[in-house]
């Protein structure tokens, strides 16, 4: 066992503390992860609040995460001591379902294993990356190109995966006009990848208070939600539009601005049911649709087209004893653009 130093939720509401999680002795295909950095996912907050039901506390949260291989199990090919390295969402899934056959772990039927707050193969509670070490099957680590800065490559296993896939399965690319509501940590990626797939990208935000981020981002055109004339300008327009907006927002307005055949995928997860009309759907044969990250083998793709295309998340680099303060921002929408913990400042 290791003892892993964490920054630990206690409280749904409470701030998060200095804590410690054990961490199984590597088995014969697990890789043992020192973590060099961690980033702040929203995810990990509305999960600590209980916006998804209940959890048990103390709970440490953080499932985008870069570290160095420090050992590995007896029968582990992939990757070596030395090896940078990521985790995702993801650290089990069944292997054995039609749909883990099929390559998407995501949507394992038995239910993939959280990287927190899961279920471990011992029964326990699965411990996330806000913390100084990790082990994890070899299947669920990602290398890491070396063409990625090592503190801005933890951001591409939540907030990158999770829109590369849907911008890829809905086919953004050259001639497609691609839309992003919410210009945060998954928001800003999708304006990157989008504008790298050679879509024409449009982001609707609360305000026009980070337009130019926007435009330097990649996007092609800014628009302001607050603003009533955004609806009625942008009618009809749009073949996709990936929602990453943390919170409920008037969907049925945003159905609007589909084009023919136009998709709206929410990949932001506010914890209420969303209502739609159904006569907005049938204008233009609109699709309403969902994403969940991505799996394994889309996250390598995904990897390497951001080496490729030199796309790094816009990152601000904390001490751990600023995630409180880090969570507050993320919650008043004040983050430009992801949050990254440097795990080293976790103290003894
Ligand atoms: P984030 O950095 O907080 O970004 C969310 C953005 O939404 C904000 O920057 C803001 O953008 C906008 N927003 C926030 N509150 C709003 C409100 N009340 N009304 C309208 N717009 C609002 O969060 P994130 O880490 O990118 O995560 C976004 C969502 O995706 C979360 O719900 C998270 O749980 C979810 N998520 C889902 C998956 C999946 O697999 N489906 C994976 C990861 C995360 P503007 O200021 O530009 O308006
Ligand atoms: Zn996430
Ligand atoms: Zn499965």
């Amino acid at each position: 066992m290791t003892a892993a130093r964490a920054c630990t939720a206690t409280s749904p509401t409470g701030p998060l503390v200095p804590g410690v999680v054990e961490r199984r002795d590597p088995g014969p295909k697990d890789v043992l992860i020192e973590i060099a950095w961690a980033g702040i996912c929203h995810s990990d907050i509305h999960t600590v609040r209980g916006d998804w039901g209940d959890i048990s506390y103390p709970l440490t949260v953080g499932h985008e995460i870069a570290g160095t291989v420090t050992a590995v199990g007896s029968e582990v090919t992939a990757h070596a001591v030395g090896d940078r390295v990521g985790v995702g969402c993801m650290v089990d899934s069944c292997r054995t379902c039609a749909n883990c056959l099929a390559g998407h772990e995501q949507h394992c039927l038995n239910g993939f294993t959280d990287t927190y707050n899961g279920v471990d193969r011992d029964g326990s509670t699965t411990q996330g990356g806000y913390s100084t070490h990790i082990v994890v099957d070899e299947h669920f680590v990602l290398h890491i190109p070396d063409a990625i800065p090592f503190e801005k490559a933890a951001p591409l296993l939540c907030a990158g995966i999770t829109t590369y896939s849907p911008l890829r399965h809905w086919n953004a690319g050259p001639g497609t006009k691609v839309a992003v509501i919410g210009l945060g940590g998954l928001g800003h990626m999708a304006v990157k990848l989008a504008h790298a797939m050679g879509a024409e990208v449009t982001v609707l935000s609360q305000s026009l208070r980070k337009r130019e981020d926007g435009l330097a981002l990649g996007a092609d055109h800014y628009h302001a939600t607050s603003d009533p004339a955004t609806f009625e300008q942008l009618a009809n327009t749009f073949d996709l539009i990936i929602n990453t907006v943390s919170a409920q927002i008037d969907l049925d307005a945003y159905l609007r601005l589909l084009t023919l055949h136009g998709t709206i995928v929410s990949v932001g997860a506010p914890p209420e049911p969303v209502p739609v009309t159904l006569f907005t759907l049938f204008d233009n044969r609109r699709s309403f649709a969902g994403s969940k990250i991505g799996s394994i083998a889309e996250t390598r793709e995904m990897l390497d087209f951001c080496a490729e295309h030199g796309i790094v998340p816009e990152v601000e680099i904390i001490r751990a004893d600023q995630v409180n303060e880090a969570w507050k921002r993320v919650l008043d929408a004040d983050v430009r653009y992801r949050f990254v913990i440097d795990i080293s400042t976790l103290a003894d």
